[in-house]
């Protein structure tokens, strides 16, 4: 099977830009179910398949280059995405971006530090003219979340993970989403849901996507402070199915089945609203009973 890169001169060239916050999540949405087609296609062939040969229209703007050299291409990102540093999360990939489509802010945990916020802050201001929409992209099985679980399932663990002073600091800004999905659990689920057997895999599952939530409720504030009119939305990549959902997929039935992205909560009570149903949306398979 053949993945061909092919540039025509001569095909239109599209400089459609979304032009609301409602039109830039469309295109991310397509953005991502086109490289989870691809995605698929290539899996295919260890399945045995002979899938065709895929063609990849590309031109020098999608490379973030201008058309004739000796000149600089105005900087105009339609969305900005503050993401998780994994290398297993390439953002522009996973949505199908060119260049210059996306300002991305990556970090361990995608967790919201001064430096973090002050890029936004840029994004929301200068970039203001073609920027649309703000995303914080999580993800599944997260490093940096899962070690902020285990320094809550056994706190005298924390000297060997937390070990520096920067590895705290990440820890922290993380412990708040880890107790509130605790807490969601047990409300879901029922006070006996951390003997289950699987209840560390259950929390850090719960706490990727509340922890996106929760970052997406802190930047809204922020974002409002220097910018009138954008709004935050979150969304976890799930790694399994390379799909973005707003809420645990059960399955790849559930890949592109649910909804993408969700806005940020508008308020305390919301943001626990969204961690119920974050947890009440966990594999049923490996969901414990309620006692
Ligand atoms: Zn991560």
């Amino acid at each position: 099977m053949d993945l061909i890169y092919r540039f025509d001169p001569y095909a239109p060239l599209d400089f459609k830009r979304p032009k609301t916050n409602k039109e830039a999540l469309k295109t991310l949405v397509q953005g991502n179910q086109r490289f989870a087609s691809t995605v698929e296609h290539l899996q295919k062939i260890s399945e045995g398949e002979k899938p065709e040969s895929m063609v990849f229209p590309i031109n020098p703007v999608q490379l973030g280059v201008p058309w004739m050299g000796g000149l600089e291409p105005m900087h105009a990102p339609f969305a900005a995405v503050l993401g998780c540093a994994d290398a297993r999360v390439p953002i522009e990939h996973i949505f199908d971006c060119s260049a210059n489509d996306l300002f991305v802010v990556r970090v361990a945990g995608n967790v919201l530090g001064l430096e973090c916020i002050g890029s936004i802050d840029y994004a929301a201001t200068a970039l203001r003219e073609s920027l649309r929409s703000v995303i914080v992209l999580g993800h599944t099985g997260c490093g940096a979340i899962s070690a902020a679980t285990d320094v809550y399932l056994a706190p005298s663990s924390f000297a060997t993970i937390a070990f520096s002073h920067p590895v705290r600091t990440l820890i922290d800004r993380i412990m708040v989403s880890v107790r509130s999905s605790a807490d969601a659990l047990e409300e879901v689920y029922g006070s006996k849901v951390s003997k289950q057997k699987n209840y560390r895999e259950l929390l850090i599952n719960a706490s990727c996507f509340v922890n996106a939530a929760i970052t997406a409720y802190d930047l809204q504030r922020e974002v409002n402070s220097v910018s009138k009119g954008l709004v935050v939305s979150y969304s976890i990549y799930d790694m399994a199915w390379a799909s973005a959902n707003a809420t645990p997929i059960r399955s790849k039935d559930e890949a592109f089945d649910r909804k993408a992205f969700a806005t940020a909560p508008s308020n305390p009570e919301d943001l626990q609203r969204v961690s119920r149903e974050i947890a009440t949306c966990l594999s049923p398979a490996s969901n414990p009973k309620k006692s």
